[in-house]
């Protein structure tokens, strides 16, 4: 059965005065985009949030604010800059999408973000509740967001059974979040009702054992009184991941000046790893073998498979190195480029290629 929420009064106003409380005493603070009207940085934050762990984003927020400390900045710098600095991250649209952002804020809005929700919405990456965020901390408007832990949170709260593998369920729980927001509010309790809400599916009302003994709205939550937590939310349709593998070529040679070089090959615009550098890919060990001048193929070398999980694709990646002594030119017929060892940290790398340059990348930021 689905809850009945209005607004004016009831589980909205009960709930909205539970989180604020809670948030201000337990909620996350200090964190280096908090206590910020700045949308830039509210901005930079929820993107680098998105999928990835505060623990993760942090170290990549600071060098993304040294290095772009303005969207001016960063709507001047090469996508190949944004890429290498994001490189580790995942996920590469979103830089791909913040670069271009940046761009149209700089260009359509004289570097100003738009104040609103709706109007946020309208730019590249983007999507409702990364607006509704921004909307929230910076201008305080009465907006919800809605990511995956909040629809965890509010589905368990109003033991919400629309299955949200459904757009109109989603809907339907968009409403219902917009109905729990504090009424009339000043701007400090949207910040903290709109940051008790990510705490809230942070760290207490989790994926598997929520911790409802220790969760301030558990007075109220209506599947935690009819002890059925674990049927929230509501998800039909599992994520189909496909099997893939790949070959890929580890290509080493010496420079001419001396050190070390990499054959690396650009990724194409879409697709996995999209606009990154990576180590020529093959469908098969046979195809990967064929690229290579006959002289050379004795020497290839086999390393320990690498499993790779993405969204939709368990990857399966075959690491095949090659070393070459001389500083001679690379295979005839194989696209891409030698890039030096030295210069590896300027190139966006995927995670896994990294992990697999090993040696060469110690002296990189993680
Ligand atoms: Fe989530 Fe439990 Fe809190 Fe309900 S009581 S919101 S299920 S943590």
């Amino acid at each position: 059965m689905s809850a009945a929420v209005t607004s004016g009064g009831g589980l909205p106003l009960e709930f909205a005065r539970l989180l604020i409380d809670w948030q201000r005493l337990h909620g996350r603070s200090g964190l280096p985009w908090q206590n910020t009207r700045d949308p830039y940085r509210v901005w930079l934050s929820e993107v680098m949030l998105q999928q990835t762990q505060v623990s993760t984003v942090l170290s990549y927020f600071h060098r993304f604010l040294e290095r772009f400390p303005t969207v001016e900045v960063l709507a001047e710098a090469s996508a190949d800059e944004v890429m290498a600095l994001w490189a580790g991250l995942g996920y590469y649209s979103r830089a791909r999408n913040l670069h271009r952002c940046a761009q149209a804020v700089v260009a359509e809005h004289g570097g100003v973000f738009p104040s609103n929700a709706s109007a946020l919405q309208t730019l590249p990456g983007i999507g409702a509740s990364t607006a509704a965020a921004i909307a929230a901390f910076c201008h305080g408007e009465r907006v919800s967001i809605v990511d995956g832990n909040v629809r965890r949170v509010l589905s368990r709260l109003l033991a919400f059974d629309g299955d949200l593998a459904q757009t109109a369920a989603q809907r339907k729980l968009w409403d219902l979040a917009q109905a729990l927001l504090p009424a009339e509010p000043l701007p400090d309790d949207m910040t903290a009702y709109t940051q008790g809400l990510m705490d809230l599916g942070a760290t207490l009302c989790l994926r598997s054992r929520p911790q409802c003994e220790r969760c301030p709205v558990q007075p109220i939550c209506r599947a935690h009184a009819s002890s059925t937590v674990s049927n929230y939310p509501v998800k039909t349709r599992a994520v189909k991941r496909r099997h893939e593998s790949w070959w890929l070529l580890l290509l080493r040679g010496a420079a001419a000046a001396g050190g070390e070089r990499i054959w690396l090959v650009r990724r194409p615009s879409t697709g996995i790893w999209a606009s990154l550098y990576c180590p020529p890919v093959f469908d098969s060990e046979a195809a990967l073998i064929d690229a290579l001048p006959t002289p050379w193929r004795e020497g290839l070398r086999e390393l320990e498979p690498v499993a790779h999980s993405l969204t939709h694709r368990e990857l399966r990646l075959h690491p095949r190195l090659l070393v070459l002594d001389t500083a001679g030119p690379g295979p005839v017929g194989l696209d891409g480029a030698w890039v030096d060892a030295e210069a590896l940290h300027s190139h966006g790398l995927p995670a896994p290629v990294r992990v697999l340059l090993g040696s060469w990348l110690k002296s990189l930021p993680p």
